[in-house]
């Protein structure tokens, strides 16, 4: 068992990524919170990432769209602790040809004891919490020898 202790800055790296399904709803989440989603650090899936940068003019920095390897990478990136804020709204009602990767994104933000929110009302919450522009001890509980 490993204890670890990831200490996340004021300024987050924050993952926004969205089944097609739900760009519209991600597209007026962030068009509603912009000013402080631009004092974070913002990745992104391909497609959700061209989406976000051309309608609100905000820098993102993006992975490739997620059924071609954009969520893996994402998760990496969470592996890696380059990323430590998930907001991911997945499609409850269509089934993805990516669903493992989907799945696999899930599993690995929970591993790593990220943030996550996966329907608007959780990134409402998320976002309007203090701790969202505060420092952060993130606490992650690694079952491995
Ligand atoms: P996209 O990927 O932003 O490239 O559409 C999202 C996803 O399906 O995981």
């Amino acid at each position: 068992m490993r204890n670890i202790d990831i200490k996340m800055q004021p300024r987050k790296k924050i993952a926004l990524v969205a089944h097609d399904n739900k760009k519209e709803e991600m597209l007026q989440w962030a068009k509603y919170n912009v000013d402080v989603l631009k004092t974070h650090e913002l990745y992104s899936t391909g497609t959700t990432g061209k989406m976000l940068s051309d309608a609100l003019k905000i820098k993102i920095k993006r992975m490739m769209s997620g059924p071609v390897g954009g969520d893996q990478q994402i998760g990496a990136k969470i592996a890696e602790g380059k990323v430590d804020v998930l907001i991911f709204f997945w499609d409850p009602l269509e089934p993805q040809p990516h669903d493992p990767d989907v799945k696999a994104l899930l599993r690995i933000a929970v591993v790593w004891n990220i943030p996550v929110a996966s329907n608007r009302a959780s990134a409402d919450f998320l976002i309007s919490s203090p701790l969202f522009n505060s420092e952060y001890d993130r606490k992650v509980v690694l079952n491995i020898r």
